[in-house]
């Protein structure tokens, strides 16, 4: 059977506020438990919440971002449910009334189409505590550090249609947020984290079919891994003539499977109402539209300038504006280097390799970009060649020093004397004349292929220091004879 994936995400996003949603309470990850609480943190009868004004200001520079209508009233609305970790009884959120209403956000997918995706609302919550299960013996723990944590929920209309348009949208809420610097967007710590609704109807029905909710899911390849697991699930359940329950379902990455949690529940089994102690949220003109004039460069448009300034391909500068840290760390290797083309391909290539083995973000690179810039001045200045600098670079990356402390210390200096290369050029021919007479029989055609064997030999002979562009011409003039 020909099913469509219908999905739409919720994205979690913990803004980077210095204190809590309604209190002056620290935020923070990692501190000891309950000590970053204050009473009404902790729920006590009487204690009043204050709205913190800057999570205000970042609920709003998301809306603009996404070019969605801004509530200028909201109101924050009583979520009432029991749970241990959860004290008053009840989570502060939003309802009919949100911050930020109805935008859009386009993703670009891997072969270059432009997805449109609706955002319906974000709105501004506040996180509840954790129920800490592994250290106590038949008890739980509950550490109410991260209540009233400030979150922003985007919620996005059921208009993404396979795994891999759910990861792009996600990357790029990622990008977004964190271009904003409202969220650091560290998704093994918890700051962003995602739930998957997922439903399948046979391709050309207009009516949805019964969907799912994988709660949680915090990174890229567990989001795409969850997706195509539960879509078998729900095919397999079809194909048997089965029916989809609506429920809420955990993904368990170990075992690659997504398993019931509970049914779903009805936005009016909470028994949503005003929260008594909050007033509404009124805003001025003025107000958004300042936030609006300062809203800083935002991915695509960094990715529009570095076609423009740098004359960058769509690809290149798509990948370089994806994180702000990777778009500052190439912008700093151009202000230095002047050439926008080699400053690209090594943070593509290169850097982005060892990053990858060492599974290492660009902000925390052992090679900082100014270390990196002297390293390509030495190639642009004709000291190294590209084959030694990632010698180089790899010394670097271990801590051995600068890239001139390096080609100093191993003398990598690159070989530019004419008549040493000639000599050099010279000894390989004399060392392999049975190829030299082939060479000299061919076509020329033949012969453009062959000559890269004689580039190794020569490379090799030099210890990869001789200039490749002295090589080929001295090369070609001692080959033909
Ligand atoms: P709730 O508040 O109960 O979680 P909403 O109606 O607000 O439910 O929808 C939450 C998310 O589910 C939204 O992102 C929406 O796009 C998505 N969604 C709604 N219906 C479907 C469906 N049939 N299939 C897939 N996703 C859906
Ligand atoms: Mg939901």
């Amino acid at each position: 059977m020909n099913w469509e994936v219908v999905i739409g995400l919720e994205i979690h996003a913990q803004l980077s506020t210095k204190s809590k949603l309604f209190s002056g309470a620290a935020v923070g990850f990692g501190a000891e438990p309950n000590t970053q609480t204050t009473l009404v943190d902790l729920g006590m009868p009487g204690a009043l919440p204050v709205f913190n004004k800057e999570a205000l200001r970042m609920a709003v520079m998301f809306g603009h971002a996404v070019n969605a209508e801004i509530g200028m009233t909201s109101i924050f609305a009583r979520k009432n449910y029991f749970y241990p970790d959860l004290p008053k009884g009840y989570q502060t959120s939003q309802m009919d009334d949100p911050i930020v209403g109805k935008g859009a956000l386009d993703i670009t997918l891997e072969d270059g189409t432009v997805r449109r995706i609706g955002i319906t609302r974000a709105h501004l919550e506040e996180d509840a505590g954790k129920s800490l299960h592994e250290d106590f013996q038949g008890m739980t723990g509950i550490d109410l550090n991260r209540s009233s944590t400030p979150l922003l929920e985007i919620v996005s209309e059921p208009d993404i249609r396979s795994a891999k348009e759910a990861v792009a949208y996600v990357k790029m809420i990622h990008s977004i947020v964190t271009y904003l610097g409202i969220c650091d967007g560290n998704m093994a710590e918890g700051s962003m984290r995602c739930d998957i609704n997922l439903s399948l109807r046979p391709k050309g029905q207009s009516e949805y079919g019964t969907r799912t909710e994988i709660k949680n899911v915090n990174s890229f390849r567990f989001i795409e891994k969850a997706i195509y697991t539960e879509i078998e699930r729900q095919a397999d359940i079809l194909e048997d003539g089965g029916k989809i329950v609506q429920e809420t379902r955990l993904y368990d990455p170990d075992k690659n499977e997504t398993r019931s949690m509970r049914s779903k529940e009805d936005a009016n089994d909470y028994r949503y109402f005003p929260c008594p102690d909050l007033l509404p949220v009124e805003l001025t003109e003025e107000y958004v539209e300042a936030i609006r004039q300062n809203l800083p460069e935002l991915p695509t448009q960094k990715a529009a300038r570095f076609i423009e300034q740098y004359k960058l391909s769509d690809y290149d500068a798509g990948v370089l504006s994806a994180s702000r840290s990777m778009a500052d760390y190439f912008e700093t290797l151009v202000n230095k280097t002047k050439d926008a083309k080699l400053s690209a391909n090594w943070v593509m290539g290169e850097l982005s390799k060892l990053l990858n083995q060492s599974q290492l973000e660009i902000v925390n690179s052992p090679v900082s970009a100014d270390s990196f810039a002297e390293l390509l001045i030495r190639i642009q200045d004709n000291t190294i060649n590209g084959k030694t600098a990632k010698d180089v670079l790899q010394s670097m990356w271990d801590g051995e020093g600068s890239a001139d402390e390096i080609i100093e210390k191993k003398g990598l200096v690159q070989v530019t004397d004419t008549a040493a290369i000639e000599a050099m050029v010279q000894s390989v021919i004399d060392a392999n004349s049975a190829q030299v007479e082939q060479f000299r029989a061919s076509e020329p055609d033949k012969q453009k292929k062959m000559i890269g064997f004689f580039m190794g030999q020569v490379m090799k002979a030099s210890q990869g220091k001789a200039n490749p562009g002295l090589v080929t011409p001295i090369l070609q003039k001692l080959l033909q004879g």
